[in-house]
């Protein structure tokens, strides 16, 4: 067994994120057990870029409140408890609400592709 207590928090990249995020590996997948696992810290009114990944992605929200769009849907509010599952190549992007922290689990298997940032209008639901 392992135990890794010592793993420093990654800022996420500005070119995948709007706003402050931040991202704890838990898991890096490897050819046995694939699965990568992260923590994603989004303050408040930071949200990802749209993008897709391959596989689909599991998302489950263990702090505060949030919002997820797919591409074409509504923005959804998302909360503690919440599971959020993405299709395989699902464009849609995920982020806190402008008030609140937000903090989700993400379970990937495949890899991203990234698309362009979330605009305001985006974000707030005003443009589709
Ligand atoms: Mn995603």
């Amino acid at each position: 067994m392992e135990l890794n207590r010592n793993s420093a928090t990654l800022k996420g990249p500005n070119e995948m994120f709007t706003g402050d995020v931040y991202i704890d590996r838990l898991s890096n997948g490897n050819d046995l057990s694939p699965m990568s696992v992260g923590a994603v810290h989004f303050t408040p009114g930071s949200r990802s870029a749209w993008h897709s990944h391959r596989g689909g992605q599991t998302l489950y929200v263990t702090e505060g409140r949030g919002l997820v769009q797919s591409r074409g849907g509504d923005v959804v509010k998302i909360k503690v408890g919440d599971v959020v599952v993405a299709g395989d190549g699902e464009e849609h992007w995920h982020g806190s609400d402008p008030d609140h922290f937000m903090t989700h689990i993400s379970m990937t298997i495949g890899e991203a592709t990234w698309g362009p940032h979330i605009t305001d209008g985006e974000y707030y639901g005003t443009q589709k």
